[in-house]
């Protein structure tokens, strides 16, 4: 048998070592606390999951759903988007329906890339973005977030000969790994540079609902312009807990709404309609139901850093994501300071290189931790002194 190089060159999976280690802390009976996975520990909502009781029951759900949709759900999406942020949405040509986010984004690469085309992107990032663009054939412009640019691609960094071949860039705000967020100034920045260079801007809104302090992220497609060149992409997984259940949705431009639909409708049969319904009902989620979900989070978070502080680190609390994101100490890679922290105090945490090489010198901890393991977590941390490397 002879596998494809898309198969053979994807780059290890991230966490294979650190995996390897937890293993074997469990196989000595060692119970470990991990602040690793983004994956909401809390439940979907109740109304969210009688919906589903009540829908799987019509035989029409328990046949093939259609590519684009219920339209009820578009509609529901349409009017989210007009509530949230004041956009306005063909429910019929600017929405489609995605089976989770990383479906969309990951299919979204075989839109616009051909084989050794270019498409920037974020380095710290999602890995969604860079494994699209190779197995679609194409090959990755990463675009250096730092700390001393508000973790924003800097956009005059990128040599004109590299923006007149690249096809696509990618960008995540509230931003996973780091926690960053993003002005409409700079969206603005995006939109003229894509026009100038005639650049799609694929932007992963994943995290719009996840913020604390009163702080509300805001959407690509609020600024002008943004329907020209390029697509949204939304998960209900964050929003409203609902990983498991599979449903997001990609929203703007219409002709690239168009060219997934074509993609889609070729490897794919749709969301099942009973998670549709789904999807409507969390949609319609209030502002407080929200709020107090993300006071949950805001907590954590809060208790997170400063644990940290105390132990000598300099964590600052992230508006939005699920994330804190923090530099090692002096001396430490990454990866060296993780397994530290797993071997002397039983913590896990995601060394900031697996998203990309700029994450070196960075480690992320989770907040999607039951509040059991959370205080274990902390336990665990308070008073640690840091061996001097
Ligand atoms: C979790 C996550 C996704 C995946 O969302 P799904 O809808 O569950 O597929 C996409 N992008 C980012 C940045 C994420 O963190």
């Amino acid at each position: 048998m002879q596998l494809a190089d898309r198969v053979e060159k994807v780059p290890p999976y991230l966490f294979v070592e650190i995996s390897r280690k937890i293993a074997a802390k469990k196989a000595q009976g060692i119970k470990v606390i991990s602040f690793g996975i983004g994956d909401p520990d809390l439940a979907t909502p109740s109304s969210v999951i009688d919906e589903l009781r009540n829908t799987s029951l019509d035989t029409p759900n328990h046949r093939y759903p259609e590519t684009d949709g219920l339209p009820e759900f578009r509609q529901a999406v349409a009017d989210w988007y007009k509530k949230r942020f004041k956009v306005t949405l063909h429910p019929d040509n600017e929405i489609l329906p995605l089976i989770g986010a990383k479906e969309g984004i990951g299919h979204a690469s075989l839109c616009f890339i051909n084989p050794g085309d270019i498409a920037l992107v974020p380095d710290p990032g999602y890995p969604v973005y860079s494994v699209g663009t190779w197995f679609a054939g194409g090959e990755c412009h990463w675009m250096n977030l730092k700390e001393s640019e508000d973790w924003l691609p800097n956009l005059s960094d990128i040599p004109s000969n590299v923006a007149k071949k690249a096809k696509v860039m990618w960008l995540n705000y509230p931003n996973n790994p780091t926690g960053a967020i993003v002005t409409k100034e700079y969206f603005k920045e995006v939109i003229d540079f894509a026009k100038s260079y005639d650049i799609a801007v694929m932007h992963d809104a994943c995290y719009t609902e996840v913020a604390y302090d009163n702080y509300k992220p805001i959407s690509f497609l609020e600024v002008e312009g943004a329907k020209d060149v390029g697509l949204e992409f939304h998960s209900l997984s964050k929003s409203y807990n609902m990983t498991g259940w599979r449903i997001g949705m990609a929203a703007g431009n219409q002709e690239m709404i168009d060219a997934l639909m074509v993609i889609k409708s070729n490897l794919d049969s749709g969301i099942p309609n009973a998670v549709q319904y789904m999807g409507i009902e969390a949609l319609k989620a209030t502002d407080k139901e929200i709020e107090a979900r993300n006071q949950i989070y805001q907590s954590r978070r809060d208790r997170v850093v400063s644990t940290l502080n105390d132990i000598g680190l300099k964590a600052k609390a992230p508006l939005a994501s699920l994330y804190v994101w923090v530099k090692v100490p002096g001396g430490y890679s990454s990866a060296e300071f993780a397994e530290l922290l797993l071997e002397e105090r039983n913590v896990v945490v995601t060394a900031g290189n697996g998203y990309g090489p700029s994450g070196e010198g960075y480690i992320r901890l989770s907040l999607t931790i039951s509040e059991e393991d959370l205080e274990e977590g902390i336990d665990r941390l308070k008073g640690w002194k840091i061996p001097k490397k």
